[in-house]
């Protein structure tokens, strides 16, 4: 019996494994296909999600295989013009991950299963989930593993199972929203000839139509995305059909595709759960919520939510209290929701205008949980003025300076102390001594002249002396304490207690 059984090896079930493994809990990974999937799919990685990654372990190997802030040029053939689209983010001290990465999704998911490789877990294909049922203590799944009808019990299940997702249906979760059959994007892998790959380039029309090819980073291929027409009967697997939209559509006839690898055709479906939970099961990714790829907001979506479940599922299997697993929908669920809304606003700009603004909230480095009973400020409201608020993400710092006196001074940043499944206490005091209790793994950093000489840190937290930060193993600020200190932090400890 594992802790925990994931169904589904997407973005969304590798990160939870990830978290979960690294802390030392026991999972169980199905996934229904015989092998990973194949295609480029969403190739878009935020910031936010870079620093998942940073911290996960991943970080070195996604970067490897992608490329940041890949330029966008959009060309309106109706006036032949050409513009870029979006500015560019530069890293800064407290933002090293500033722009997004390309890189195809197999790539990503590949970065991850090496990962898990290394933390002792596989995935079981061709295992596919049916059902469940649950008591107060486990949850049974009936599964067919290679075609033969099983159980496997857990003490929570997690359905990371897509859009389709057989957990949310077992689970009686309604999936609410709406379906667009008119709105369809076909998207292809291509070889492409005639044109360079230093930038994603787009053709429209100036009437709603427009396709685009982007280099993938790592392959010799394009990712080809175009909006179909209503009445349009797209064949997927023809690349004379796909050259001929091409074609028409960017009113060029120099650029020749051949290699027609992996090609899907996606339709707008916006759509989430009023619930990410149902006794010991949860939904998490697109189970939990699907939405246009406009923005390149589905897959760092659901890489966060096992990220955030996965933390608080390990404390919970360690002793936490079980009501730190509430958090998890009251955190993720209106992230999920402003997600929908940003991605069909951006969907229609890109089908209604001629310029395709980029939202810097499509960088998700402004999500943050300051609602969360899990963000706690004990600042008077009118002091609560310096740069980071409770339930921000934790800014990074550079030009930390560790000296010993056996060795040579080591420089570091904050992003390398907050690295792991520990919580962080950063301490502008004399000293917080934190009681040991059975779940918790903590590190505390005593902020000196000496480690902050570059000052980063203080300007990054804005914070005056005798203030402690107590940021989360996700990398988000849970307390922020001026006075009290000690005693702040110990009550906030014993709340996750229960
Ligand atoms: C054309 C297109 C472009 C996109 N572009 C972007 C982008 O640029 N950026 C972005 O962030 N997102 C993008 N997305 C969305 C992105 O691909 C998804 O959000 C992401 O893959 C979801 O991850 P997931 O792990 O939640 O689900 P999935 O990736 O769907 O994984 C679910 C897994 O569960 C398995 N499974 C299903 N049923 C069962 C079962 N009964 N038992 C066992 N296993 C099961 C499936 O086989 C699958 O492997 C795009 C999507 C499309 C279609």
């Amino acid at each position: 019996m594992a802790d925990v059984l994931i169904v589904g090896a997407g973005p969304a079930g590798l990160a939870l494994a990830c978290t979960l493994a690294r802390s030392g809990v026991s999972v169980h990974i199905i996934e229904a296909q015989t092998a990973p999937a194949p295609g480029s799919r969403a190739k878009g990685l935020q910031p936010r999600t870079l620093e998942v990654f940073d911290d996960l372990g991943i970080i070195e190997t996604v970067l490897s295989h992608g490329r940041l802030a890949i330029p966008i040029y959009s060309t309106d053939t109706a006036t032949d013009t050409t513009h870029r689209i979006g500015k560019p983010h530069e890293p800064t001290p407290s933002t090293p991950y500033a722009a997004s990465l390309v890189s195809p999704q197999w790539r990503t998911e590949g970065a991850f299963l090496a990962r898990l490789a290394e933390l002792g877990v596989t995935v079981s294909y061709n295992v596919k989930f049916l059902s469940f049922h649950q008591s107060e203590t486990t949850v049974t799944a009936t599964v067919l593993d290679n075609g033969e009808e099983k159980t496997i019990s857990a003490s929570w299940l997690v359905g990371c199972d897509g859009g389709h997702s057989s957990v949310r249906r077992a689970a009686g979760i309604p999936f609410l929203g709406e379906t667009f059959e008119d709105v369809r994007l076909l998207v292809a892998d291509v070889h492409v000839e005639g044109l360079d790959r230093e930038a994603w380039r787009m053709w429209r029309d100036g009437k709603g139509g427009f396709i685009g090819l982007c280099p993938l980073p790592s392959t010799e291929e394009f990712q080809l995305q175009t909006l179909l027409l209503p009445d349009e009967r797209p064949d997927l697997s023809s690349l004379p059909y796909i050259q001929g939209l091409l074609n028409a559509q960017s009113k060029r006839n120099d650029i020749i595709l051949s290699q027609l690898g992996w090609s899907s055709l996606w339709r707008e479906n916006v759509r989430m759960v009023a619930t990410y939970r149902s006794g010991r099961v949860f939904l998490a990714g697109d189970a939990a919520h699907v939405h246009p790829p406009a923005g390149g907001q589905g897959m760092n979506t659901g890489i966060q939510d096992g990220y955030n479940l996965g933390w608080k599922l390990a404390a919970v299997l360690h002793g936490a209290s079980p009501a730190l697993l509430d958090t998890y929908e009251k955190e993720r669920l209106p992230v999920a929701a402003g997600v929908l809304s940003l991605s069909t606003t951006l969907l229609n700009d890109t089908i209604s205008t001629v310029t395709i603004a980029r939202d810097d909230r499509t960088l998700q480095l402004g999500v943050g949980y300051p609602t969360s009973s899990l963000s706690r400020d004990t600042r008077e409201v009118h002091l609560r003025q310096g740069t980071v608020q409770a339930g921000n993400r934790a800014p990074d710092a550079p030009g930390l300076v560790i000296s010993t006196q056996s060795s040579d001074a080591t420089v570091c940043r904050l992003f390398d102390f907050l690295r792991g499944d520990h919580f962080t206490l950063l301490c502008f005091t004399e000293t917080v001594d934190v009681a040991p209790r059975p779940w918790l793994h903590i590190k505390t950093v005593h902020v000196t002249d000496e480690l902050d000489a570059s000052g980063h840190l203080r300007a990054a937290y804005g914070l005056s002396d005798g203030a402690v930060v107590l940021i989360r193993p996700d990398g988000y600020i849970g307390l922020i304490a001026q006075e009290g200190c000690q005693a702040a932090v110990e009550s906030y400890l014993d709340e996750l207690s229960g």
